[in-house]
């Protein structure tokens, strides 16, 4: 969907879509009707609070990586808030529980440290487990599942003494999958601790589910969660963060200068450094309006940063016609681990965030300024 730009808007600007977004929440709200599975969002890949409200019509509630998400999620959120974090902080945990519900440990050291003051204080303990099945090509630093991962207990370390500890089991092993790769770790899941789903009261089948996306086969995940909830009788939970938002928003940019070096490079006042460093760190490369491949449409350009990192480069781009001073230039798919990732390095302005309603009204929701980059230091 194209995204028409509003010229009085100061870029950059991050822009999420209400009817995208309801795209999204209806898919999701069909899976857990049909299922009677929890889905909750997963705030570290996307933490608007001001859409909150909205989202709670259609998921059960949050799941945080730590206090001050789980935090945002109790506050602004409400329903179910859920908690993973691989060590919880002693100076922290009293706050932790006033916030969450569930409450999901790393390692049995950590469930043994911390599940009688959790339980006493009301809440539902669960064991992160890594079924050690590798699904995921490519993408290491995505996987963990990945050899020597610090993420999950392997079944060599679980033993069966932390059963009476546990109302359910966790497990996230996905990034952007479909439903077949789910049901492999599935498979494996049940092979290695099978025989203590039926003692559990939830399972919790992490995120990395793309649920949203076109080719995503839904009928097969539902599959899953019946057969699980069927064979085992657990509540299963689903933690989706991408899928939640996935391709409903954007970041909205001006070209602020074009230079020559072998190729015209077109310099944006959007940095992939400080506002979509997955760019970097995954690396992807995102989808623009209107562009084609390098050298698929007329004029080529190498979009990139105004930051003095050489590498601040987002990646090389088509287009119809000759990129101009004060054009705009619009990435897809920007509302997913991009507002939750932003950085001010170089002093990089952070960018506004704008949200589009059902009728097409724009309304700026937050500008940022010099006291944002200050405050962070001293
Ligand atoms: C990152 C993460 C999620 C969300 O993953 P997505 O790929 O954004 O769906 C859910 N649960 C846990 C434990 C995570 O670390």
């Amino acid at each position: 969907m194209e995204y028409k730009i509003n010229p009085s808007i100061r870029t950059p600007y991050f822009l999420v879509d209400e009817n995208l977004l309801l795209h999204n929440l209806e898919i999701l709200k069909q899976v857990s009707q049909q299922t009677g599975c929890k889905i909750l969002l997963a705030q570290k890949a996307f933490s608007m609070f001001s859409v909150y409200p909205l989202m709670r019509q259609y998921l059960a509630g949050t799941t945080a990586s730590g206090l001050y998400e789980a935090k945002l999620g109790k506050e602004e959120f409400g329903g179910e808030t859920h908690i993973f974090s691989p060590a919880y902080r002693e100076d922290e945990f009293q706050e932790i529980l006033q916030c969450v519900d569930d409450i999901v440990f790393n390692s049995p050291s950590q469930l043994k440290k911390y599940a009688a003051i959790a339980k006493q204080a009301g809440k539902s303990v669960g064991l992160r487990l890594n079924p050690e099945c590798s699904t995921q090509e490519g993408h290491a630093i995505y996987d963990p599942c990945s050899p020597g991962s610090r993420l999950g207990t392997t079944l060599e370390q679980f033993d069966e003494t932390l059963l009476p500890l546990l109302d359910g089991l966790h497990f996230h092993t996905l990034c952007e999958q479909n439903s077949d790769d789910l049901e492999i770790t599935v498979n494996a899941l049940e092979q290695k601790f099978g025989k203590y789903l039926s003692q559990m009261k939830w399972l919790n089948l992490g995120g990395g589910h793309h649920i949203t996306r076109s080719d995503y086969d839904i009928q097969r995940l539902i599959k899953i969660i019946q057969h699980l909830q069927k064979t085992y009788g657990v509540q299963v939970y689903l933690e989706p963060g991408e899928a939640v938002v996935l391709n409903a928003g954007f970041l909205v940019s001006s070209v602020l200068e074009i230079v020559q070096n072998q190729i015209s490079i077109a310099i944006l006042d959007t940095s992939a450094a400080c506002h979509m460093p997955d760019v970097l760190e995954m690396p992807y490369r995102p989808p623009v309006q209107q562009s084609g491949q390098p050298d698929e449409k007329s004029y080529t350009y190498r979009l990139a940063g105004p930051t003095c990192l050489a590498g601040d480069v987002i990646g090389d781009y088509s287009f119809d016609t000759p990129l101009n001073i004060g054009d705009k230039i619009v990435f897809e798919d920007m509302a997913l681990y991009t507002m939750v990732k932003t950085n001010t390095f170089n002093g990089m302005p952070l960018p506004s965030i704008v949200y589009r309603d059902k009728s097409g009204n724009e309304h700026l929701i937050k500008t940022f300024g010099y006291q944002d980059f200050k405050n962070r230091l001293s």
